[in-house]
């Protein structure tokens, strides 16, 4: 059996038709997109076709989306360059329990660091923020509320539309991380309601190192980098016009694939977490059973480190992710996690699955053929399990 790849919210391949869409871009189609030679044009003529491109799929002007390094970028842009823009008038920000850590260690440092309020918007045990609640964090002092789409841990899809209603009737800028969502559901920022929004290019089978922020129009940034007029200031550098390129095919491809690659997961995510709760004890699936992301399946085996769980799947060829964060060999429960109310135990013992187009049932059968007798045997050495 050939390894079983189940981390794709962690990663993917590159598609090959991004491959051969770069191709020309790093090889005789070098120009620098700044140049005025006929090099430098036919580098600009890329580079701006792909940001029409990817401006479509999210449904923003071009002139609204600027390329970045990726994810975390687009969301320490989002988060740093509104929060220094309005330093001294509006010196509060909101963010989401569940955020990746590239918005959460952003607003904890302008907390900590530069004396910004930080208020956390708390979910419910599926993962989801109240309209309601966000109201009531939300003052005429509020930079920003930073919210994302979909969770990378559980999948959690959140109602991002009922929450930037809140925010626009208050003047309140929004920021989504949609780098989980964009490419497996529809993303569409005038739906959305949402001010700014994060996207990246390795988890949708683009090339890592791509990325690109939506700022709509008239929302006014300081920028982090400074030294060129490229991306109108707000994010100089010489233009990674293959990565920009590979990018838009890569959310080419996926816009014609999002239907059905949403209903063959959604059916074997339904098939995987059916059949692990029928052959395995004391099971917790993390997050909505509807509304989320279905390649994505956090469950928790009560009782065992998540770790040990993931060790022993990667010997028998089985790659995923466990929900904790490892620092320096001491396991953190996932934050995720704790937000959503989890108890430790079970938080320690999560483990993700995240499939991706690679996926079959029969690979999900043998990881259902693996993993029960490695539960068994993880919990009977383990002093947390049924005591
Ligand atoms: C992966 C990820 C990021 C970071 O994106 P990079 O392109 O890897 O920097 C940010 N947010 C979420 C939700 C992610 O899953």
């Amino acid at each position: 059996m050939e390894p079983i790849y189940l981390d794709n919210n962690a990663t993917t391949p590159v598609a090959p038709e991004v491959v051969e869409a770069m191709l020309p871009y790093l090889t005789t189609k070098y120009g620098n997109a700044s140049s005025v030679h006929s090099f430098g044009r036919e580098a600009k003529v890329a580079l701006e076709q792909a940001r029409e491109q990817i401006a479509a799929f999210i449904n923003c002007e071009p002139s609204e989306l600027y390329f970045t390094s990726g994810g975390t970028e687009s969301d320490n842009l989002a988060v740093l360059g509104t929060a220094y823009h309005y330093r001294g008038r509006r010196d509060h920000l909101v963010v989401g329990a569940t955020e990746h850590h590239a918005v959460l260690e952003p607003a904890e440092y302008l907390h900590c660091d530069e004396g910004f309020a930080l208020d956390i918007l708390p979910v419910d045990g599926d993962g989801f923020a109240s309209p309601d609640t966000l109201a009531e964090l939300v003052t005429d002092k509020t930079a920003l509320v930073s919210v994302m789409y979909a969770n990378n841990e559980t999948g959690t899809i959140q109602d991002i539309a009922a929450l930037t209603k809140v925010t626009r009737e208050t003047g309140v800028l929004f920021h989504t991380d949609a780098v989980q969502a964009t490419g497996k559901i529809t993303v569409d920022v005038k739906e959305l309601g949402v001010d700014l929004l994060s996207l990246t290019g390795h988890k949708i089978y683009g090339p890592k190192g791509t990325g690109a922020l939506f700022i709509r129009q008239g929302v006014k940034i300081t920028p982090l980098f400074y030294g060129g007029s490229h991306e109108k200031k707000r994010r100089p550098g010489t233009e990674n016009v293959a990565g920009a390129v590979g990018l838009a095919k890569a959310l080419e491809i996926a816009g014609k694939r999002m239907e059905q690659d949403f209903a063959t997961h959604t059916e074997l995510a339904n098939y995987f977490i059916d059949e692990v709760m029928k052959r395995i004890p004391d099971v917790h699936l993390n997050g909505p059973r509807t509304n989320r992301i279905p390649p994505t399946v956090n469950l928790s085996f009560t009782g065992i480190e998540g770790e040990s769980i993931l060790l022993s799947l990667d010997m028998e060829g089985i790659a995923c992710s466990s929900g904790s964060a490892c620092t320096s060999g001491a396991t953190e429960p996932s934050h995720v996690l704790i937000a959503m109310g989890k108890k430790s135990v079970d938080a320690q013992g999560a483990i993700r699955f995240s499939m991706g187009r690679s996926t079959t049932k029969e690979q999900l059968d043998y990881v259902l053929e693996k993993l029960p007798p490695i539960i068994q045997r993880l919990r009977e050495m383990s002093p947390m399990y049924g005591r």
